[in-house]
């Protein structure tokens, strides 16, 4: 009884609180910006609270509720937009995409549609044409898995290269795989980088060469760096100034790709000390239409001197920030470099690669908390998930006074039953990506078998459940970087052809979208600025032409995004 007049007393007295706070509000703020009304509004707050209309001041919003009571914000000089029942919510965040890749994507041959290897060779065959004698070919995005029919002559699915030579004699070239970490080098490319049998595989990486010792072109994890040095030193005879207009061309059109699909907030998943100068120098003229959170990659000796003089925090009206650092612990699945606790089910002699060593790890780790930098590793096999939970693990408990580290792991593809519980427990992010899962389905039981893949293989629902904050991105330009075929991905788990994999470990569309917005911003210690429609927050929101909270699953691909605004401003029309 006592309970209930104290309840009763509290609500009153909050009510005439909140009456002289709004009176007062109302006296002072009365003019909105702009004028978002007559939608649905997913405000994604901690009620799941849904709204008609929403109130900009400048960046921030001033107002989420009902048509009605949002007309006493507008006054002539307010923009407003009638929704027309199209759906608002916060803007997108990817938590996890390469920005400078993403835009330098647009412009490099784009191998992910090839359906065989035949086709990568004649779309390498028609760039010869056209570029000049003894310039580089770059591509992107082949995936031998995916390839129908498969090369006759290959080396654990990959094809020789003498086709690709003979396409290409005197032009070097260097194709990635879709999953960034293996590349596929001519002949030409590889006279330039004095690749023979004998030369030996570098630490962390291999050169793929067949039963006689022949090297067949395709360079994995660090052995790729045999070649790519090589691209490099071509590079590097651009003059400076050529370099970094094309960087800046890149950042831009990634921008730009960001807005016309609704991303207001991209996480950069490593960045050089060049690239950061290069962001800063564009935030400071004002070139950064969507806000970036920037993890640096660089090793040890040059982050122990610098790591200081990057840091940044809500720079230019909350578009810059530099506070993470990425490391990478294995390889990718596709081209068998995670690195699993027992060996692949299609190649029981190897078990992947710990890419970089433990004790440079360790060393970046240490820096990184003694700088306030939180750590972002890659980690795609259950070993290197293991692996680098024990490491965060060792840290936190030797310094318990560092609290809300909030330290993340980048993909957690394929998880030991064991280690899912662990992710909560140490308060570790999993920054994954819905889309790899539908797309690497064609493979994923061949590498890992049925049984790792049902428990561990992109366990989202097995994570939530053990209260795994999980943050969602596409690695563009791994995928593209659309969050709506994400989105899709991420609640259906459907593949291509339609088949579905393990769907037990789906998401609601609530999650999706939480995944996508208010976790994304957890991630990046900024959910008190963005990643919810509330009042006081940054007005960054997407506007779709349909609800996806609520329409059949396969609408969510037709869904468009109509406006993206960032701080109020209208970056995006459809
Ligand atoms: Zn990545």
């Amino acid at each position: 009884m006592k309970n209930k007049f104290l309840k009763f007393f509290n609500t009153l007295s909050i009510g005439i609180i909140l009456v002289i706070v709004l009176t007062n509000c109302s006296k002072e703020v009365n003019h909105a910006d702009l004028v978002l009304y007559n939608g649905t509004i997913i405000t994604v707050d901690s009620n799941n609270t849904m709204a008609e209309a929403i109130a900009v001041s400048g960046d921030t919003i001033m107002f989420i509720g009902s048509n009605n009571s949002v007309k006493k914000f507008i006054d002539d000089s307010t923009k407003v937009i009638d929704l027309k029942g199209q759906t608002a919510l916060p803007g997108f965040i990817d938590s996890h995409a390469h920005l400078t890749g993403t835009g330098k994507a647009q412009i490099i041959l784009n191998l992910q549609e090839a359906k065989n290897w035949d086709e990568v060779v004649y779309l390498v065959a028609q760039a010869v044409s056209k570029a000049k004698f003894g310039e580089w070919i770059i591509g992107r995005g082949w995936h031998q898995e995916k390839w129908n029919p498969k090369p006759s002559k290959n080396v654990r699915g990959f094809p020789y290269h003498y086709k690709l030579s003979q396409a290409s004699p005197n032009n070097p070239v260097m194709l990635s795989h879709a999953s960034g970490h293996a590349v596929f080098a001519n002949e030409k490319a590889m006279k330039m980088a004095n690749i023979t049998s004998d030369t030996p595989n570098p630490r962390g990486g291999e050169i793929i060469k067949d039963s006689s010792g022949i090297p067949i072109g395709v360079f994995m994890e660090e052995a790729e760096t045999l070649i790519s040095k090589k691209y490099r030193e071509y590079q590097l005879k651009k003059s400076a100034e050529d370099l970094l207009k094309e960087k800046k061309k890149y950042i831009t059109m990634a921008i730009n790709e960001c807005l016309s699909k609704g991303i207001t907030t991209l996480h950069d998943a490593g960045a050089t000390f060049n690239d950061l100068k290069v962001i800063k120098e564009m935030a400071d003229s004002n070139q950064l239409k969507i806000r970036l959170y920037e993890m640096i990659l660089e090793d040890y000796n040059s982050l122990k001197d610098s790591i200081r003089a990057y840091q940044t925090v809500g720079y230019k009206n909350n578009h810059l920030t530099v506070r993470a650092v990425k490391l990478y612990i294995d390889g990718a699945l596709g081209s068998r470099g995670a690195w699993l606790l027992s060996p692949y089910k299609d190649a029981p002699d190897q078990s992947g690669l710990n890419v970089t060593p433990l004790s440079e790890i360790k060393n970046v780790a240490k820096l990184a908390l003694e700088n306030d930098f939180q750590i972002c590793t890659h980690a795609i096999g259950d070993k290197g998930n293991r692996v680098i939970l024990n490491i965060y693990e060792d840290i936190f408990n030797k310094n318990p006074d560092k609290k809300d580290l909030r330290w993340r792991v980048e993909h957690a593809q394929h998880l030991s039953k064991k280690d899912i519980p662990r992710f909560n427990k140490l308060g570790v992010i999993a920054a994954m990506q819905g889309i790899h899962c539908t797309s690497d389905a064609p493979f994923v039981e061949k590498r890992l078998g049925k049984g790792r893949a049902k428990i561990g293989a992109y366990a989202w629902r097995s994570l939530i459940e053990n209260r795994t904050t999980i943050c969602n991105g596409t690695d563009s330009p791994v995928e593209d970087i659309d969050p709506l075929q994400n989105i899709y991905a991420t609640v259906t788990r459907k593949t291509k052809d339609g088949s579905q994999f393990y769907p037990e470990q789906k998401m609601t569309r609530l999650e999706a979208i939480k995944s996508y917005t208010i976790n994304g911003a957890y991630a990046a210690f900024e959910e008190q600025l963005k990643g919810t429609l509330e009042i006081g927050k940054l007005a960054d929101i997407t506007v779709l032409s349909k609800n996806i909270l609520d329409i059949p699953d396969k609408e969510i691909l037709n869904t468009k995004v109509i406006y993206t605004i960032v701080g109020g401003k209208i970056l995006f029309i459809k």
